[in-house]
């Protein structure tokens, strides 16, 4: 038994140690010898040894501060083999520094579903600030695109990995983003829609013609993938933030909804897979709070748009966006009365950032209070894109909420955070993303194929 070995070593030690007497040939005339040779013959190795550890610490920090970043990723891979790191910075660094906050401590920050839309650009603010960052994204709806400018850069890491399974990273502070977050799945029945695999074509996130059952991944990603994330959040002592949703309140009786309203979920819907996956997440995530004491945030998040959405991820803002400019019809689901409320993703990247770094739990709603019918979306679409666009109607999907608009009260007393960009300013700086992605890209990719 090994507690018995320790305890027998423990006491053969110590009984020697209670034995122990100087041998006879120590004299202090020996003593004085041995003074000095040390002085004579080590004391120049000593000195030497110490001038030439100051010189390679304070001339090389950057590559130590490197070594940090990147050995954690290793040891993972080596640990986890269905890892695989895609692509790191070379040593040198690329262009200017980033400048930091002033007299602030540069942390390392994983961003979960980093490669995606909110996440890129979360991922473009922290990198902006100084921090170092790791994205963890399975190209499920993201796109390596979306933070290729921020390659080459030695504090920026982007590791393909699916947050379902464990992964060991070490970082100060978690945003976990990652989630199939498209209502693409909605419009199917999930048992039905059982094929292998998902292709990218370069401009779509996600082709509809793959799908695969949507809800069992929605439903582990946002469980499990959570779990994984706040265990990794206990493990490291990180602070831990989730992107909740507005879909917790589910086809709301209260308008507009604070954060205080439980909601008006169906457990057994088409949409419930995305709405109660995010529930069990806010649940994990205060659990570990409770039990753990981990450090937790929850933003609840409402409909946001901005540059780098998937084109054709079935979301309206897109969906209008992509159609009006391919002079398609807009496809105006229902009556078009029901309401939503869209918040600009800068404005998002804001509220997410104040939420961590600040003292509150949560949750807190992060969305533009401004409230819009579809029918009066269609109608910004048009006069900032084209005016003779077409609307069609279509069914709507099931459990589609009627209202939605957040009560941002909270948010603005305790974050001191409001959103600042209006629908109509907002809009024409997605429009000339997606214009970009829709045409330069495509003869782009013709000119490839013709080649
Ligand atoms: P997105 O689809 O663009 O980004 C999600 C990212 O997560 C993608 O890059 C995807 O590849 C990645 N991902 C998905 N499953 C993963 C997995 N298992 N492992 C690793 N990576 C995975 O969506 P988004 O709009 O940027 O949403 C980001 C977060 O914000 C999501 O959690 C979403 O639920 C939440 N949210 C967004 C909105 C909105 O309007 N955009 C509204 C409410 C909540
Ligand atoms: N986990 C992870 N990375 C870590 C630590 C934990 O992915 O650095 C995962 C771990 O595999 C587990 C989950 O997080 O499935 C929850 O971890 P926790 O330690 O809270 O629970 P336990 O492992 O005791 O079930
Ligand atoms: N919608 C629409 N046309 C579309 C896509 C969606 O009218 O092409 C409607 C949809 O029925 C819903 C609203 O727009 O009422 C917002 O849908 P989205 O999927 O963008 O977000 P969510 O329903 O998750 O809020």
């Amino acid at each position: 038994m090994s507690s018995e070995l320790i305890h027998r070593t423990q006491t053969r030690e110590s009984s020697h140690r209670t034995s122990y007497s100087p041998p006879a040939s120590s004299t202090p005339q020996k003593s004085i010898n041995r003074i000095g040779y040390m002085l004579r013959d080590r004391l120049p190795f000593l000195l030497v040894g110490v001038a030439l550890a100051t010189l390679f610490f304070h001339v090389l920090p950057s590559r130590s501060i490197l070594a940090t970043a990147r050995d954690s990723p290793l040891e993972t891979q080596l640990t986890l083999p269905t890892r695989r790191v895609l692509m790191e910075g070379p040593i040198e660094k690329k262009g200017r520094a980033p400048v930091g906050v002033k007299g602030r401590k540069p942390k390392r920050i994983l961003v979960t579903g980093g490669a995606g839309f909110v996440g890129s650009h979360l991922v473009d603010r922290l990198m902006e600030r100084g921090d170092s960052v790791i994205v963890v994204d399975n190209f499920f709806t993201g796109r390596k695109e979306n933070v290729l400018h921020h390659m080459g850069n030695p504090n920026f890491e982007l590791i393909r990995h699916d947050v379902v399974e464990p992964i060991l990273l070490e970082v100060d502070q978690i945003y976990h983003l990652a989630c199939p977050a498209s209502p693409v799945h909605y419009k199917f029945n999930p048992v039905k829609t059982i094929i292998s695999f998902i292709v990218h074509d370069g401009l779509d996130c996600l082709k509809l013609e793959s799908l695969i059952p949507m809800w069992f991944l929605e439903h582990k990603t946002n469980v499990v993938g959570t779990l994984n994330m706040l265990g990794l959040a206990k493990r490291v002592g990180a602070r831990f933030l989730l992107t909740s949703t507005s879909e917790v309140y589910g086809d709301p009786l209260q308008h507009p909804q604070s954060e205080t309203y439980w909601g008006n979920v169906n457990p057994i819907g088409v949409r419930s897979c995305y709405d109660e996956g995010k529930r069990t997440a806010e649940t994990l995530a205060m659990d570990y709070h409770r039990g753990a004491g981990i450090e937790v945030r929850i933003a609840r998040i409402f409909n946001t748009y901005g540059p780098r959405m998937c084109i054709d991820d079935g979301r309206v803002v897109s969906n209008f966006v992509a159609q009006a400019l391919r002079k398609e019809p807009l496809t105006v689901y229902g009556d078009g009365k029901q309401t939503r409320s869209f918040q600009y993703v800068s404005d998002l990247v804001e509220g997410l950032m104040r939420l961590m770094e600040g003292d509150h739990v949560g949750p807190f709603n992060l969305g533009n209070p401004g409230e819009f019918t579809m029918l009066e979306l269609a109608q910004v679409v048009q006069e900032t894109i084209d005016p003779n666009a077409k609307i069609e109607f279509r069914p709507n999907t099931e459990d589609d909420p009627h209202k939605r608009k957040p009560d941002i009260s909270k948010a603005k007393e305790l974050l001191g955070w409001q959103p600042s960009v209006s629908l109509r300013d907002g809009l024409p700086l997605m429009v000339s993303d997606f214009r970009q992605r829709l045409f330069a890209d495509a003869k782009l990719n013709a000119g490839k194929s013709v080649a």
